[in-house]
C-alpha cells in the first residue's frame, strides 16, 4: 500500500513502514510501529516475526519474560511460517542470527535448541 508516498502494510493492531530508520538489523518493531528495511520488505517470514513482536506488545504478561525470549518467540512463530521440511534449515539459519547478531551471549548451539524448543511448545499449543 502507497500512502502520501510511504510504502506501508497494515493489520490488526499493527503497521508496517519500509524504511531504513530506527532499523539495526533487516526489521525491528516499537510497540505497534514496525519498520523493515526496503531490500527486505518483500520477506514474509520477517513480517512475521516482526508482527510476532507487536502480538509481545500487547500481551502485558508477556512484557516480564525478557528480550532474549522475545526473539526466541519471534524466531521460533518465524519458522513456524514455513512448511514444515524448511523448519531445520529455518532454525539453523535464524539460531545463528539469534547468536551473532544479539548480545545474549549465546552460542549456535544454544540459539538452535532455544527455537526448536519454542516452536515445538507453539506447534503444541491449542488455545492460540
Ligand atoms: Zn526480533
Amino acid at each position: 500500500m502507497n500512502l502520501f508516498g510511504l510504502h506501508i502494510k497494515v493489520g490488526w493492531l499493527w503497521i508496517a513502514f519500509r524504511t531504513t530508520w530506527f532499523v539495526r538489523l533487516a526489521g525491528a518493531a516499537y510497540g505497534p510501529f514496525i519498520f523493515i528495511k526496503p531490500k527486505h520488505w518483500h520477506k514474509e517470514g520477517l513480517l512475521v516475526h516482526e508482527v510476532q513482536h507487536t502480538r509481545q506488545f500487547w500481551s502485558p504478561w508477556l512484557w516480564f519474560k525478557g528480550k532474549q525470549w522475545w526473539e526466541v518467540n519471534a524466531y521460533a512463530t518465524e519458522v513456524n511460517f514455513f512448511p514444515v521440511e524448511d523448519h531445520r534449515l529455518k532454525t539453523l539459519v535464524f539460531a545463528r542470527y539469534l547468536a551473532n547478531d544479539y548480545d545474549f551471549g549465546l552460542t549456535n548451539a544454544k540459539s538452535y535448541d532455544l527455537i526448536e524448543n519454542e516452536l515445538l511448545r507453539i506447534r503444541n499449543k491449542t488455545n492460540l
